[in-house]
Parts: C-alpha cells; sequence; structure tokens
C-alpha cells in the first residue's frame, strides 16, 4: 500500500528556463523520506486552464495528495488558491483572522518602503481569501498557505513560489489535520545508496545479475544512476526487507569494494571536508575548473578551518607569476601537463603557507584540443607538502560542464585517497 502524490509546479518563470525549479525536487524528496510515491511533478505556467488542467490530471492518475508550489502572491497572475477552491468546486471567502496577520506583516514593510497603503490593503485582502474548508498555514512571506481534503478527491496542499517560505511553512502544512490523514497511510521507505567512482555502470549491471542467483532482489527497489562521474546505486524498501538490502550491499561492496567510497550516504565533498577538518590547511591552483573545486571544498560550514585559499590561474601568466611554475616547465610540457600540474600544487601549497595543495589544469573544450591531447584531456595533482602525491591524467568523456565538473570529483577523490593514505586505482 502506498500513497501516490504528485507536484504541481506553477510559474510562467520556471516553464521559460528563467528560473531553476528548486521546489519539485525539494518537496519531492521530503515525500520521499515520508514513504510516499511521488508519481509526478508537473510544471505549467500561470495560466488559469493549465493549472487546472494539471490538478485534473494528477487526481485522474489517482494521486491523493497534491502539493503545489507558487502563485500565492497579491498580483494578478497569483492564481493557484482560486484554481484549487474552483477544482474543489468550493467557494471562497475572507479569512478575518488571517486577514489581520497579514495586516501587520504588511505594516511593518509599508512603514520602511511607504507603499501606498490602499493597494496594499486590496493585496492584503486577495490573500487572506481562503477556500471554504481549507485549513491554513501562516505566511512565511505574505502568502499563507493551504491545505484542502477535496471530497471525493486529492488532499491539496498549496504553497508559496520562494524557496526559502516553502521550506519553512513545510512542517506546519504537514501538521495539518488533512495532511496527517493522509500521511497516516503512507509507509516509510528505508534505504541506502552504495556510491561508486572509477566503475562503469555495465560492470554493477552485471554484479546485480550474479547477485540475483542468491538474494531476492524482487521487495529491492534498485535505482542506479551516474551522477558527476559517480556511480550511485540506490536501494529503498518497505520494512522487512532488511537482510536482502544487507546481503546486496556486502556482495557490491565483495565485488567492487577498492571502488566503493560510501555506504552511509555521505558524499565525496562530505568526507574530503571530514578528512581535513580542523586538521589539515589546502590550498588549490585552478586552471580549466576556474575556482570550482575551490567552491565545493567551501560549501561546508566550517570551511575555513581546512581551506587556506585558491589561485584561479588561467592563463599561463598566472601561473607563472602567481604560482612560480617555471616558464621552461610550460615551454616543454605545455600549460596542459601533468608537469604543470605538480608545479601548480607546489606553488599554491608555497602561496598559502599550507599542508596540502591541489594543481588542475586541462582542456575543457569545445576548442584547443590536439591529437596528443584532446578535449576533456585533464590533469589533476593533489600532493602534502614535500610528502606523498597522487598524479592522474585523464580523458575526461563529456561537454565543459561535465569535464569541469569531473576534473573537481577526481581531485577530490585523488585528495580522499592521499589522506586515508591509499593509492588510487583507475
Ligand atoms: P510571491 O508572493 O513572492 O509572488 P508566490 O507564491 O506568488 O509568491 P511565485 O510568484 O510563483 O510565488 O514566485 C515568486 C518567486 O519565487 C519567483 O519569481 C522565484 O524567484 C521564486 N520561485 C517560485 N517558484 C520557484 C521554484 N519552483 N523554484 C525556485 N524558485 C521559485
Ligand atoms: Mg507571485
Amino acid at each position: 500500500m502506498s500513497v501516490r502524490a504528485g507536484i504541481l509546479v506553477t510559474g510562467t518563470e520556471v516553464i521559460t528556463a528563467r528560473i531553476t525549479d528548486r521546489n519539485g525536487p525539494w518537496i519531492s524528496q521530503r515525500l520521499g523520506e515520508l514513504g510516499i510515491e511521488v508519481a509526478h511533478i508537473l510544471t505549467v505556467a500561470d495560466r488559469p486552464e493549465d493549472l487546472e488542467a494539471g490538478l485534473a490530471f494528477m487526481a485522474g492518475e489517482g494521486c491523493e495528495l497534491i502539493v503545489t508550489s507558487g502563485g500565492l502572491g497579491p498580483t494578478a497572475d497569483d492564481l493557484t488558491a482560486e484554481i484549487v477552491a474552483r477544482f474543489a468546486g468550493v467557494g471562497m471567502s475572507l479569512d478575518e483572522d488571517m486577514e489581520r496577520k497579514i495586516a501587520r506583516i504588511l505594516a511593518a514593510f509599508a512603514r520602511r518602503l511607504r507603499f501606498d497603503p490602499e493597494a496594499l490593503r486590496v493585496a492584503n485582502r486577495k490573500q487572506a481569501m481562503v477556500p471554504d474548508g481549507a485549513e491554513t498555514i501562516d505566511p512565511a512571506g505574505t502568502a499563507p498557505g493551504l491545505v484542502l481534503a477535496i471530497d471525493g478527491g486529492p488532499t491539496v496542499i498549496v504553497l508559496p513560489g520562494p524557496p526559502r517560505e516553502l521550506h519553512a511553512m513545510w512542517e506546519p502544512a504537514l501538521a495539518t489535520t488533512g495532511a496527517q490523514a493522509v500521511l497516516e497511510r503512507a509507509e516509510a521507505y528505508l534505504g541506502q545508496t552504495v556510491r561508486l567512482f572509477g566503475i562503469p555502470e555495465s560492470e554493477i549491471a552485471k554484479t546485480l545479475r550474479e547477485i540475483e542467483a542468491d538474494v531476492e532482489l524482487a521487495q529491492l527497489e534498485i535505482t542506479t544512476c551516474l551522477r558527476r562521474g559517480e556511480l550511485e546505486v540506490d536501494i529503498r524498501h518497505r520494512p522487512g526487507a532488511e537482510q536482502a538490502r544487507e546481503a546486496l550491499v556486502a556482495g557490491i561492496v565483495e565485488r567492487h569494494g577498492r571502488f566503493v567510497f560510501s555506504t552511509d550516504g555521505t558524499t565525496i565533498d562530505e568526507q574530503v571536508g571530514e578528512l581535513l577538518r580542523d586538521r589539515r590547511r589546502i590550498a588549490l591552483a585552478e586552471s580549466c575548473t576556474a575556482g570550482q573545486l575551490a567552491a565545493r571544498l567551501a560549501e561546508p560550514p566550517g570551511a575555513s578551518s581546512y581551506l587556506a585559499g585558491g589561485i584561479v590561474a588561467y592563463s599561463n601568466e598566472a601561473k607563472v607569476e602567481l604560482l612560480r611554475v617555471p616558464p621552461a616547465l610550460i615551454e616543454e610540457h605545455g600549460a596542459v601537463s601533468p608537469e604543470v600540474a605538480a608545479a601548480m600544487a607546489d606553488g599554491a601549497i608555497a602561496r598559502f603557507g599550507a599542508d596540502l595543495g591541489v594543481g588542475i589544469t586541462g582542456i575543457a573544450g569545445p576548442d584547443g584540443g590536439t591529437e596528443e591531447k584532446p578535449v576533456g584531456y585533464v590533469c589533476v595533482c593533489v600532493k602534502v607538502g614535500d610528502g606523498p602525491m597522487i598524479a592522474r591524467d585523464p580523458v575526461i568523456p563529456g561537454e565543459r560542464v561535465e569535464i569541469k565538473d569531473r576534473s573537481c570529483t577526481l581531485a577530490l577523490h585523488l585528495l580522499r585517497r592521499l589522506l586515508r593514505g591509499e593509492e588510487f586505482p583507475l
């Protein structure tokens, strides 16, 4: 027994790709954690017919829960509450309590920004119109959320578009009577994610076939995907299939142990951050990745305990002047070469007085490749002061964005190996 849900993301700016949808994936993850089966994520423009068609489609597909994002603001293109009421066949009434709450929020804005009080009053009133029978969720911005259990149909949770507001209103939305009635019917999934690096997807497909001979895999939902150059095996199941999951994970580790870097959900970025934290300071010298590795290492809060800094040395002059790469080395081996990557790592360590350094130089394309050094040829060197180092120079497949991204992923894996004192299989 699983509860099926649909997510309706509204917004012309999302449809036209002026902004990237952050709400659909976020809601989908939260619902997944609650054991709810997300069947559809549908994006529609701010047009009443399209919104209504979206609701009708998902209800018709058997979704017992529909979560909408966006279109709760004060402007004319903000229609969601009205359309949900129409779809449910109920009227709308002014919620005076809510009107007062919104008025208080707006009064603070108005004082600061000197808004026209009349326009504000109209806007306020529009946002306080609530479909009959809906529960309301207090605004995190100015728009209240709604939860409406439709008679003989789905329960609809209506949330605002700005992600910060939507996140803040999620827990209160789940606490409503309408949402609880649906959640009660959902049974949580259990699961585990195994992450591997340096192994093709076909190997895992083969492994799954082998393991299937001994283990009943039908109780498990296994999804394999390639993500940022890593292979991720996601295993989901209902309570009772723990043994099958454990046998599967053990089977993967047994066959591909040296490629497995995570069975506990942690990412490579998190692991490297933990290996460095409060212990070692790292400095970066990046050419083709132009600071992306620095950005990834700086992502976790508290990164200042290990990230000394980085230099984006795109030009040869920058490599020579900022990182003290000998010009003769560039002349002899080329700017994209293992020798220069190593010299860049040395330069970064020296510049920042760090314990370890990374040098990355490569050809991200689409132009600039040669027969000897094609597009995707990347040299990565990670080293500890004058101690051990690990270097690789693969040809990374993909387009420019992927080449840059995977160069960083490769550097992170080399760092992990170096920090754990392991050699790297490739
Ligand atoms: P507002 O009162 O701010 O108008 P709203 O509920 O009407 O809130 P929208 O008008 O749909 O929401 O969106 C407002 C802004 O929130 C968008 O311009 C965008 O910046 C952000 N936003 C909306 N939907 C999304 C989304 N799916 N992903 C990321 N950002 C979003
Ligand atoms: Mg809006």
